[in-house]
């Protein structure tokens, strides 16, 4: 949650654009329908997610929250049965698993698999030296890949959106925001189930995919958020899933996708956001010596004493082009480190000064804004219907099977 000092250059025409854009939301919101149709699930409820691949867990400790646990070996025995007075510790034996109890287990297995008893049974882990608990829901398989744990958690849906929506948007966000962020998450997690299936698990918890921390558990709050929203995604004219892309600020307008990413989708194109402009990353300054501006982006060095270096986006521009050299925005954006494409420059004293506005590659949602509109009483719905140009809200229920 950030808040700030009003961009000038936005604020502007900011009044003026509210009674238009209100106008544009009701447009918008006639095109965002929720749309329930009677087929068959091809879409699982839960998922797998792999945890901690880059940490080289060697060794875990397993201990039930609360419920009951089983634990199960390869050949699908039942070797234990335990509950939240006992633990678990796994570690490698030359390719191979060592399980020992707290009350007399010691087995070699291949793999293991933690099934939990009831409800809502769930459990929490401490990994290698790291005396941290990390908490999980469901269930745990674990076995040897390359030489480390490989940890797997499968998990409803549900419980997975929660956690990356807590991890995301961190605490204290409107509540409207956290549905908008739960159908975001959930449409981007079930886009991209088949991402690890080599891999022989759906998704993995750093940023690759999206951000799953056992050391963040869901607030109720989110909890709440989630289920209210509970098996929404987001499709579009075609009925298929959009690439919910999203940004921290865009500075006043968001980027067409082809702009940044080259290729185009109907639903992420540019929107003048009034919304975001009085956010703290709305505004952005960066100066750097002209030699090296240059070098970074291979341009001519031998600049003539008359380059016109002032260069101004009233709205976005793809290219940015001085004398015979050119280079996309975006690309600049990559080269200099910039916390945006949106941007004026200008030289003096033999600097390239920027002036620039919004954090982030300006496609799709902006969060800043999206968190200012939901505060000030729009619906999760408008909210999505006015970043993501004609899209429908779905259940995972009605989804097709691809072709
Ligand atoms: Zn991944
Ligand atoms: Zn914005």
């Amino acid at each position: 949650m950030v808040k700030g000092k009003k961009d000038e250059f936005e604020s502007v025409y900011k009044h003026e654009n509210l009674i238009s854009f209100r106008s544009l939301m009701r447009c918008q919101i006639l095109v965002l329908s929720i749309v329930y149709f009677q087929t068959i699930s091809v879409f699982a409820q839960d998922i797998t997610v792999r945890l901690l691949e880059r940490t080289n867990v060697s060794t875990v400790l397993f201990s039930p929250t609360d419920g009951k646990y089983v634990l199960i070996n390869e050949k699908e025995d039942t070797i234990y049965v335990f509950k939240s007075d006992d633990a678990i510790s796994v570690a490698i034996a030359s390719e191979r698993l060592l399980v020992k109890s707290a009350y007399g287990l010691n087995d070699i297995v291949s793999s293991v698999r933690m099934v939990g008893v009831g409800n809502s049974p769930n459990f929490h882990l401490r990994f290698n030296a790291d005396k941290r608990d990390h908490s999980y829901f469901d269930r745990l398989t674990i076995s040897v890949s390359d030489g480390a744990l490989k940890l797997v958690n499968h998990v409803s849906i549900e419980r997975y959106v929660a956690r990356v929506v807590q991890s995301e948007v961190g605490y204290g966000a409107d509540e409207e925001y956290y549905k908008i962020q739960s159908i975001i998450c959930r449409t981007y997690a079930t886009r991209n189930l088949v991402r690890h299936v080599v891999d022989g698990y759906d998704l993995c918890d750093h940023e690759h995919c999206q951000v799953y921390s056992g050391l963040k558990p869901a607030t109720n709050e989110v909890m709440k958020a989630t289920s209210a929203t509970s098996g929404l995604v987001m499709v579009d004219q075609n009925n298929n899933l959009i690439l919910s892309a999203f940004h921290a600020n865009c500075g006043g307008q968001t980027a067409n996708s082809e702009d940044v990413w080259r290729e185009a989708r109907s639903y992420l194109t540019s929107v003048e956001d009034t919304f975001c402009t009085g956010s703290r990353s709305a505004v952005w300054h960066k100066s750097m010596p002209v030699n090296e501006f240059v070098t970074q982006l291979g341009f001519s060095t031998n600049l003539a004493e008359s380059a016109d270096w002032s260069f101004k986006q009233p709205n976005r521009k793809k290219y940015f082009t001085l004398n015979a050299d050119s280079v996309e925005t975006a690309q600049m954006r990559r080269l200099l480190q910039l916390r945006s494409t949106y941007f004026d420059l200008q030289v003096r004293d033999g600097n390239v000064e920027f002036a620039g506005r919004g954090y982030g590659h300006g496609v799709g949602l902006c969060q800043q804004g999206a968190m200012k509109m939901a505060e000030i009483g729009y619906s999760y719905s408008q909210i999505l219907g006015y970043y993501y140009k004609g899209v429908s809200l779905i259940p995972t229920t009605s989804l097709q099977p691809e072709k």
